[in-house]
């Protein structure tokens, strides 16, 4: 077991992140884009998107038995949505601390939820949930092409 290596074979993951409608028309866009950007995360894909109705119920089709479904594809579809694909070790669970609960009235203030979101129905932004679902979600939202890979001129000043 050598330490020193641990860093280095830390599990670079993805995540799919999305400012939803309403974090679009109410203007938040770049507020949002910017806490992960300082967090130190690299951005790999990066888009503007009205959504169809079939790809947000394909998005969210673990949910598709609750009673409020029906207006979260509403929701969803309703005006252009950010897509966003980061990647970095641990980016996934550090991406949904930095979003905050669900519900943004119990969401920690510092987090995204917490400082700009009332209520659950109107969230402002989405983030997976698992590596696995990470890599599934950048999959349906974006297209091959799409997606940049590159290396950012801070690398070394992130990491040891
Ligand atoms: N949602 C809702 N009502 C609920 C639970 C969820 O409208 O009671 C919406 C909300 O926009 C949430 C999304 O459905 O962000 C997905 O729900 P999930 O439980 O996956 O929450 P998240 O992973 O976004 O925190
Ligand atoms: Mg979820």
């Amino acid at each position: 077991f050598l330490p020193h290596l641990v860093a280095s074979m830390e599990q670079v993951e993805e995540t799919y992140i999305m400012v939803k409608p309403d974090g679009v028309q109410r203007g938040l866009v770049g507020e949002i884009i910017s806490r992960f950007e300082k967090k130190g995360f690299k951005l790999i894909g990066l888009k503007l998107f009205q959504c169809p109705k079939d790809l947000a119920e394909e998005h969210y089709k673990d949910l598709n038995s609750k009673p409020f479904f029906p207006k979260l594809i509403e929701y969803i579809t309703s005006g252009p949505v950010v897509c966003m694909a980061w990647e970095g070790a641990g980016v996934v669970a550090s991406a949904r601390k930095l979003i905050g609960s669900t519900d943004p009235l119990q969401a920690e203030p510092g987090t995204i939820r917490g400082d700009l979101a009332v209520q659950t129905g109107r969230n402002v932004v989405h983030g997976s949930d698992s590596p696995e679902n990470g890599k599934r979600e950048i999959g349906l939202w974006f297209k091959e092409g799409e997606l940049c890979q590159w290396t950012p001129a801070q690398a070394q000043w992130l990491r040891e």
